[in-house]
């Protein structure tokens, strides 16, 4: 039968679901608490108004009332679309604008101190609720400020939801247009939950160190909901920290993780406990895991790595390498997992083993299209049904997908995608600046940061301190440029195009 996200929370009632490591005492809930919570706070959705199709916006970090918000929201038929709680106001008036937030769910205090999501909700006419885990009372409260547009909405009966309504809308980072709205629906994220279950073999005997935000499918879906589908665990902290690390996975039990290549980097420049955990399994995803840390995470936690391959249109997972006895091969990122993957040419016919072209895959847990973009939806597809992950890559002898290369030109900074593109319009609005291009540049530990070019007016001055404080008033400070080069003209192709490749190129020629 089809599955929904109410009817796959299925660990049994007496067993542990969501522990919050937080200090003194932890917070720890079982299947029953979660799924009264659930409950609770669906109905406190539905009173105000929130009903099918209704968009609940979260910015809140990783936390119970987190879980709780984003799986309420999805059984009341409506959508839910997790923020990156930091965000400036031009970035959630961008994400609640084009989403078209029924209301935005903020921390407590975010009211009062008038915080950026607070301000761009009010933009908008979004009703704004404090959502947070009440101690006194033991539940989490949804304590609404503002109506907004809800104002003339009446209560509405409690739904359930179908296996084609839209649960979750996510953001793509954005390349060569503004970013791409993805729609996932219970049948897309249940599929890939599923797949998710069978690639790790999955059971309730599991517990995840989530460390992951959950505004992104690699930690929602693959460290929260597939967990949730077999009855396992979870430990949760606000964000991950290199120090409580290691002492919230071993006093509360977990058996793996799943984490970016810059996580298991700064877990390596750690001390490892002693004695070790047993560790199921470590799962890399989202950025290319160099067979270097492969092999140095293998060695110092005992643990077989399995590293994956995600986007956020396939609902994350659409390959990974295999538990053993399977082999795991350093450098590639395993096999199809309950999704076909086939390597195409430009003309869209398959290519021979060990060529290179375009990965594209089909299966039941890729988005049906983009939201209101035809543009994008014509290009995303073959004729035969694959979608065009717009990465490049080849299958080797036994199978196993190698990355090769982005078409396109995102900086991966640690797994979080920053869009040039965004980048450069910021920075070109600034008066002193004429031309400007971003890019990647290479980063020991976070595989890449941000660099950008700039050419001044004539006559104009501005430091580079300046002009990166430019940058954090407007966007997320993890966007700032660590790298700046003034140049006198901006490096072109003969044919007069901009490539960010060959700027990136001979910029980095010059210290930055
Ligand atoms: P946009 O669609 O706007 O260009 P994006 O594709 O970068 O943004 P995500 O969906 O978050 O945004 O990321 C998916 C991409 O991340 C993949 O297409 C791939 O380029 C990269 N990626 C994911 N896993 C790996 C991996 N294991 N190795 C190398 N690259 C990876
Ligand atoms: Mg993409």
């Amino acid at each position: 039968a089809s599955l929904t996200l109410k009817t796959a929370v299925q660990g049994a009632p007496s067993a542990v679901a969501v522990i919050i490591p937080s200090k003194p005492t932890a917070l720890t809930t079982t299947y029953a608490d979660l799924v009264a919570e659930i409950g609770a706070f669906q109905q406190k959705l539905a009173a105000i108004g929130i009903t099918k199709g209704s968009a609940v916006s979260i910015a809140t970090v990783n936390s119970y009332e987190f879980i709780v918000s984003f799986l309420a929201a999805s059984w009341q038929r409506a959508i839910a679309a997790p923020l990156n709680p930091a965000y400036k106001q031009d970035e959630f008036e961008f994400y609640i604008d084009d989403v078209r937030s029924a209301i935005v769910l903020v921390p407590r205090g975010a009211y009062a101190a008038g915080s950026p999501a607070v301000k761009a909700a009010q933009r908008f006419n979004a009703a704004i609720a404090e959502c947070y885990w009440d101690p006194v009372a033991g539940h989490v409260a949804l304590d609404v400020k503002e109506l907004g547009q809800l104002k003339t909405a009446t209560p509405q009966p409690l739904l359930a939801p179908e296996p084609d309504d839209v649960a979750l809308i996510l953001h793509t980072s954005g390349t060569t247009s503004r970013p791409k709205v993805v729609p996932l629906s219970h049948r897309n994220l249940t599929r890939t939950m599923r797949n998710i279950q069978a690639t790790y073999q999955l059971t309730a005997a599991d517990r995840t160190m989530l460390v992951m935000p959950l505004f992104h499918v690699h930690g929602l879906v693959c460290a929260l909901l597939a967990p949730l589908l077999t009855g396992g665990s979870m430990v949760v902290p606000t964000k991950f920290s290199a120090t409580d690390f290691w002492p919230d996975f071993i006093t509360h039990k977990a058996n793996w993780y799943t984490a970016v290549p810059t996580i298991h980097q700064i877990l390596l420049k750690h001390p490892a406990p002693s004695p070790l955990p047993s560790i199921r399994f470590i799962r890399s995803c989202s950025s290319p895991l160099s067979p270097t840390v492969f092999h140095l995470l293998e060695d110092t936690f005992k643990a077989p790595v399995l590293e994956a391959y995600a986007m956020t249109e396939a609902a994350h997972q659409m390959t990974s390498n295999p538990l053993p006895p399977q082999k795991r091969k350093p450098g590639t990122v395993g096999l199809g997992q309950g999704v076909e993957v086939v390597i195409l040419d430009d003309a869209g016919n398959p290519v021979p083993q060990g060529t290179e072209g375009e990965i594209c895959i089909r299966g039941e847990n890729i988005t049906t299209g983009y939201l209101n973009n035809p543009e994008a939806n014509a290009g995303a597809f073959t004729k035969s049904g694959y979608f065009r992950t717009g990465d490049q890559g080849k299958k080797d002898e036994d199978g196993y997908v190698v990355i090769t290369g982005r078409i396109k030109e995102l900086i991966n900074k640690g797994g979080e995608k920053i869009s040039p593109i965004e980048l450069d319009n910021v920075i070109a609005r600034h008066p002193a600046v004429s031309e400007v291009v971003s890019f990647a540049v290479e980063d020991e530990m976070l595989g890449q940061d941000v660099g950008v070019a700039v050419v001044l007016k004539a006559g104009e001055r501005v430091s580079k301190e300046a002009l990166r404080g430019w940058v954090a008033e407007r966007v997320a400070k993890f966007k700032v440029p660590v790298k700046i080069y003034f140049t006198d003209v901006m490096p072109k192709t003969a044919t007069g195009k901009i490539q960010r490749r060959i700027v990136a190129e001979t910029m980095q020629k010059q210290e930055g």
